[in-house]
């Protein structure tokens, strides 16, 4: 995507992306870096430590009402509270799934993404075909993910960009009364703050 020409999304990931590689294929070149550890440090962002900041929101507003309140307020702020802040996390909105409501985040237009919630975009984030489908066929393509809603259920999908950033709230599960905010954070995915999973149960903690 011509991302330049795209201004209100507020960032050229298209150049960034090409200056990155240019540069990652020097380093290679040079024998400076390893293109596996390189692989293993975007992973660890990707899937790990960027996601836990999220879940440790999520875990808060399923535990404290008077945070669940801030948060869906100034959501912006109260993501600060906990520590949580920087690029391409200036203007976050929670939205929170309910027994009538599933909410999915999708960037039509390139892939913006709340960095300092969720870490780095995984790949099929950007990807034409879920910036489009999801738009398009969000029940199919969240079964494709292993979410089936049931038919009353309404689907809402916000299209991110410099100006908002999502951030789904999924349902507390059931059975999990007795957890540490610790541990229903290990409950919360970086897929089910996109809106393309559920929490998990007590009982799939990995
Ligand atoms: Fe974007």
């Amino acid at each position: 995507m011509g991302n330049k020409e795209l201004p209100h999304h507020g960032h050229g990931p298209g150049e960034i992306a090409l200056r990155v590689r240019r540069l990652e294929s020097l380093l290679v070149e040079k024998g400076l870096v390893d293109p596996a550890a390189m692989d293993e440090l975007v992973d660890r962002y990707e899937n790990r430590v960027g996601p836990r900041n999220g879940a440790r929101v999520v875990a808060r507003a399923w535990t404290d009402p008077a945070y669940r309140i801030r948060l869906m307020e100034n959501a912006t702020e109260a993501i600060r509270e906990l520590g949580y802040q920087g690029r391409q996390g200036e203007h976050m909105q929670v939205v929170e799934n309910t027994p009538d409501v599933h909410n999915v985040v999708v960037c039509t237009l390139c892939s913006c993404y709340p960095w300092p919630v969720l870490g780095l975009p995984p790949a099929w984030y950007k990807s034409s075909a879920y910036r489009a489908r999801v738009v398009s066929e969000p029940r199919t393509v969240l079964e494709e993910f292993g979410v089936t809603l049931d038919e009353d259920v309404e689907v809402r999908v916000w299209d991110s960009t410099a100006e908002i950033r999502y951030l789904v709230i999924p349902q507390r599960p059931r059975g999990t009364g007795s957890l540490s905010e610790d541990e229903l954070a290990d409950l919360v995915s970086r897929d089910a703050m996109i809106g393309v999973a559920l929490a998990g149960k007590p009982d799939s903690r990995s």
